[in-house]
């Protein structure tokens, strides 16, 4: 029966309308279409969904209430498990997680779980509806939080709940991490991100804006205070192409590009006072979701045409699915098979074209994609005003570099046991981006999860 109605379509923004605007595109379930998709479900005895999410969230639990229309127990089942649900169902990847592994998946489609988790939470945001867990009583125990991205905001929530005082710093003057800097707000409103920071802050949680640790103070400096650390710095430098010209004006990381126009709030210039470099013609390098996020935050921006330059194929392309459609349904163009040479400019070393060599793929690399390869005599030049780098980030090395006896892997990441998040440093815990390199939201919400029980352990128990 459940198998013979269909997924529920998630109302969008038409794409000619939405690709001038910063308004988020899909627009979310009505109440009759979340009870409809929430009827879907047949509630499993043995949830293959569960096994799909990194933080164990009792999916058929939180959804039959949303068919039964008892929000606020759809709502409490969520916060058991998570929190940031209205985060986790707009942005999480569930194509490859909690829906990859529902039943019904495999003779049609799966439950639209990420939708109705996105449902519930907004719901409990749009009535007022706050979940405030029971707090212990207070441990007189005190955690340094470094880093407030989803894996620091974690750790911060959990340890608050079991008593202990947590102070969070955070390098820039907003925190969020990602969510904030990095994924713009037509997948990612802010003040859903903001409201968040609110309920951690209601909780007791302290925000250290502006702090830089490894500057201000350093980790050892921290723990003369603090009875231990969580080291959530996530994966923020850039790499760059390392070809000629790239240091052209009108040549960015896609970290600049898109930290300038949300959280410094560019697109809104000159209502606020960082400007956006113009780009007619622009091209976005790479085709993950950074680049998807790029090239459609270029398009919003007013730039005539915008191409996504991927030197694989369509197979490869590491973006989830759903971007990929939003991007083309915009008008972003993939150029596929195509790799950057040289780019090149004018007399002012202003940015006025690229050379780019068309690809073909040959045998499996380490990653098990298929290696692009060069076809001899295949370059060309498109015209160029500005463009995009998104071809991954790397760790910062501020505070491995300025903390004794935290040890790292060959690419600078901090190593720590993935089952507690403990580093080889006593008192030190680590995770998120800054441990597995660039990963996903509810992976490094997971690691913030994990390193909270483990320093609640150590806290009560010692090392
Ligand atoms: C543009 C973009 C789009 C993405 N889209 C998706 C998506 O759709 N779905 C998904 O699941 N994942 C997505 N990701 C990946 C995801 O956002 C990250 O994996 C996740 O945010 C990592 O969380 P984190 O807590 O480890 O670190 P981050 O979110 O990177 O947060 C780290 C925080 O630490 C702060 N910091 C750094 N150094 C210091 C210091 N020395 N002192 C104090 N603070 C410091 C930083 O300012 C930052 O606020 C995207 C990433 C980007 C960049
Ligand atoms: S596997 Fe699918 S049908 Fe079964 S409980 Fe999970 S969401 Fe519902």
């Amino acid at each position: 029966m459940s198998e013979q109605i269909p997924r529920q379509p998630m109302p969008e923004q038409p794409a000619q309308e939405r690709r001038h605007n910063f308004k988020e595109v899909p627009l979310g379930y009505t109440p009759e279409a979340a009870q409809t998709e929430a009827g879907r479900c047949i509630q499993c005895k043995n949830p293959a969904c569960v096994t799909g999410c990194p933080v164990g969230i009792d999916i058929p639990g939180f959804i039959k209430p949303i068919k039964e229309g008892d929000m606020p127990a759809s709502v409490a089942k969520l916060a058991e498990r998570t929190a940031l649900p209205a985060v986790c169902g707009r942005v999480c990847p569930q194509e490859s997680q909690c829906e990859a592994r529902c039943v019904l998946g495999k003779k049609g489609e799966p439950v639209a779980i990420g939708r109705l988790e996105r449902y519930a939470a907004d719901w409990a945001r749009e009535n007022n509806h706050s979940i405030i867990p029971p707090k212990k009583p207070a441990t007189g125990k005190k955690v340094a939080v470094v880093g407030s991205g989803p894996a620091g905001l974690t750790v911060a929530g959990d340890l608050i709940l079991k008593g202990h005082e947590v102070t969070v710093f955070e390098a820039l003057h907003q925190a969020g991490g990602v969510l904030v800097y990095g994924i713009p707000e037509f997948r990612l409103p802010k003040a859903i991100v903001q409201r968040e920071c609110d309920n951690l802050a209601a909780l007791g949680v302290r925000f250290e804006l502006n702090s830089v640790i490894g500057r201000l103070q350093t980790i050892d400096e921290l723990l003369e205070e603090y009875d231990a650390a969580f080291i959530a710095v996530g994966a923020g430098t850039p790499t760059m192409l390392n070809i000629p010209g790239e240091n052209l004006v009108g040549v960015f990381s896609a970290n600049e590009y898109l930290t300038r126009s949300n959280l410094m709030k560019a697109y809104r210039f000159p209502e606020y006072d960082t400007p956006m470099y113009q780009g007619k013609h622009v091209a976005v390098f790479g085709a993950g979701n950074v680049a998807m996020d790029a090239a459609r935050s270029a398009l919003r921006l007013g730039a005539e045409d915008v191409k996504i330059i991927y030197r694989r194929s369509r197979e490869e392309i590491p973006a989830r699915a759903e971007e990929v459609h939003h991007a083309e349904e915009e008008g972003v163009e993939l150029c596929l098979l195509s790799a950057p040479l040289e780019f090149i400019g004018d007399e002012q070393a202003r940015l006025t074209g690229v050379k780019l060599q068309k690809m073909e793929l040959g045998e499996p690399d380490a990653s098990g994609r298929r290696r692009p390869v060069p076809l001899k005599g295949s370059e060309y030049t498109i015209e160029l005003n500005l463009a995009v780098v998104a071809v991954g980030t790397a760790s910062n090395p501020l505070i491995t570099a300025t903390t004794p006896g935290l040890e790292t892997n060959k690419w600078g990441y901090i190593q720590a046991e993935e089952a507690t998040g403990k580093t080889r440093k006593p008192c030190v815990w680590a995770g998120g981006d800054i441990v597995t390199g660039a990963a996903t939201v509810i992976l490094a919400m997971g690691a913030g999860r994990t390193a909270a029980d483990s320093i609640d352990q150590f806290l009560s128990w010692g090392w």
